[in-house]
């Protein structure tokens, strides 16, 4: 409470110096959920500060690039970025430059830009953002570059200011971190140790979110299965969700993400039990060979996932499970290949998001033996990729013909006399405007499915 009254006189303050003037800024994001809902807040800041949004950065006074690390290469798109920005500063010296998120964790990359992108005028990370007023003031003053990077987390800091994407379903952070330390993933060094914001406090947000006018919530955490660590509320996810989805007004409630290897019977009954929850399951597999998932640090085997995935098939049966799956891990060979696309048969995904294993420097995985070459990554991967591809397809045309409670979310991107929708599978349909308003549930018959998505009709008018 203390800290976000001090971040409120920070953003007084700039409002004060801001003001008189037409100020604009661009929030650029790169990556996850998280990164989304932080920019929420960030561009919340922004505006109460007086400044306005725009989606370009070169029209912008202020541009704020929240980062991401997940992949390599990353790094690269944003110093390209970060040179194009360059252009407009020459144009617009007093242009601020603001940089934050989960790169800027990595000494290495702090290190590049304060020597060689000097222009860049705030450079903080994942663990103070909630501090971004007050850093911004500090530069303002300062009138030199400022960099603020944390190496762990202090304290949690949620009341204040955030911009909604959408008025009308909004993410809700209910844990930070992660412990887990899968060998090829950064997360746990970029974002902390777990931890999990007090039940009251979530029970809360999403309570003020409803008299607010949002319907669909997504409950978000890097392994939500484990919320509840550490704190005397003595509750567990099951039990949170269970009481989230029992808010009056709330119409839908998803979440993300599961760790395969804490997903608890509770929680399966819960999202059974209550129609409020979405029917979908995001499941990471990540491989299916036990070798890989023991060098990887999972936690699971293949039998063990099949045989959880087939308990939430038999216990909901038209529940849409999707996952990760990361090809060419170091020593893939074929079959390690041949066990993972045995898991997507067996398990019939309802989509999936394939990558290529990405080296991330500072990892346990990035100094194995037995690195894939780029050939061998490729060929693993399109393998991987066509089996997800047909199995996800032949799963979406089951729905064919069924009419399912859709949520409006937006006008068509290419036709603007059609509305897109998510269905709770989290499929996206698209149908007719036909006087029914964004943000409204409608029922959608699903006339037919086009890959991952369906054209669709509304039903009764
Ligand atoms: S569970 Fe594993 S993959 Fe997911 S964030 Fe944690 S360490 Fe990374």
């Amino acid at each position: 409470m203390e800290e976000s009254r001090l971040q409120l006189e920070y953003i007084e303050k700039v409002k004060k110096i801001n003001e008189g003037r037409d100020l604009k800024y661009c929030s650029v994001v790169f990556g996850c959920q998280m990164n989304e809902k932080d920019s929420e807040k960030l561009c919340g800041i922004l505006e109460k500060m007086g400044y306005e949004r725009t989606g370009l950065e070169e029209e912008a006074d202020l541009i704020i690039y929240n980062t991401c690390t997940v992949r390599e290469n990353a790094d690269k798109r944003l110093f390209g970025r970060l040179g194009v920005a360059k252009q407009y500063k020459e144009e617009k010296p007093d242009m601020l430059i603001c940089i934050c998120g989960c790169m800027m964790q990595e000494e290495h990359v702090v290190k590049k830009i304060r020597s060689s992108y000097r222009y860049v005028d705030l450079i903080f990370g994942t663990f103070n953002i909630y501090k971004f007023a007050e850093l911004l003031y500090t530069r303002i003053e300062a009138k030199e570059q400022i960099t603020d990077i944390w190496d762990s987390h202090r304290e949690i800091v949620e009341d204040l200011p955030a911009v909604r994407k959408y008025p009308f379903k909004s993410g809700v952070n209910i844990m930070y971190g992660c412990d887990n330390f899968c060998s090829y993933c950064i997360v746990p060094y970029v974002r902390g140790r777990e931890r999990s914001r007090r039940y009251s406090d979530i029970i809360d947000e999403v309570k003020y979110l409803v008299s607010d006018g949002v319907v669909e919530v997504m409950l978000l955490g890097q392994n939500v299965n484990s919320y509840g660590k550490g704190l005397s509320d003595n509750i567990s996810f099951a039990e949170l969700l269970k009481k989230v989805a029992d808010i009056d007004g709330l119409k839908r409630v998803r979440f993300m993400t599961s760790h395969p290897k804490d997903l608890s019977d509770d929680l399966i009954y819960v999202i059974r039990d209550n129609e409020k929850i979405a029917r979908h399951l995001h499941l990471p597999l990540q491989s299916g060979s036990d070798r890989l998932l023991r060098l990887m640090n999972r936690k699971y085997t293949k039998e063990g996932y099949l045989e959880l995935a087939s308990k939430i098939r038999r216990e909901i049966p038209d529940i849409a499970i999707t996952t990760d799956i990361i090809t060419g891990f170091p020593t893939e060979n074929e079959d390690d290949v041949k066990d993972t696309i045995d898991v997507i048969e067996k398990v019939g995904y309802d989509g999936a998001f394939t990558f290529e294993y990405s080296k991330r420097t500072g990892t346990a995985a990035a100094s194995m033996e037995g690195q894939l070459s780029k050939e061998e990554m490729q060929e693993h991967f399109d393998r991987v990729l066509k089996k997800v591809q047909e199995v996800s397809k032949a799963q979406a045309k089951r729905f064919e013909g069924y009419v399912m409670e859709t949520l409006i979310e937006g006008v068509n991107e290419k036709d603007p006399s059609m509305y897109t929708g998510r269905i709770s599978r989290n499929n996206v349909v698209h149908f007719k405007k036909d006087g029914h308003r964004i943000g409204e549930f409608v029922q959608v018959r699903l006339d037919e499915c086009a890959g991952f998505y369906y054209n669709g009709t509304v039903q009764g008018g």
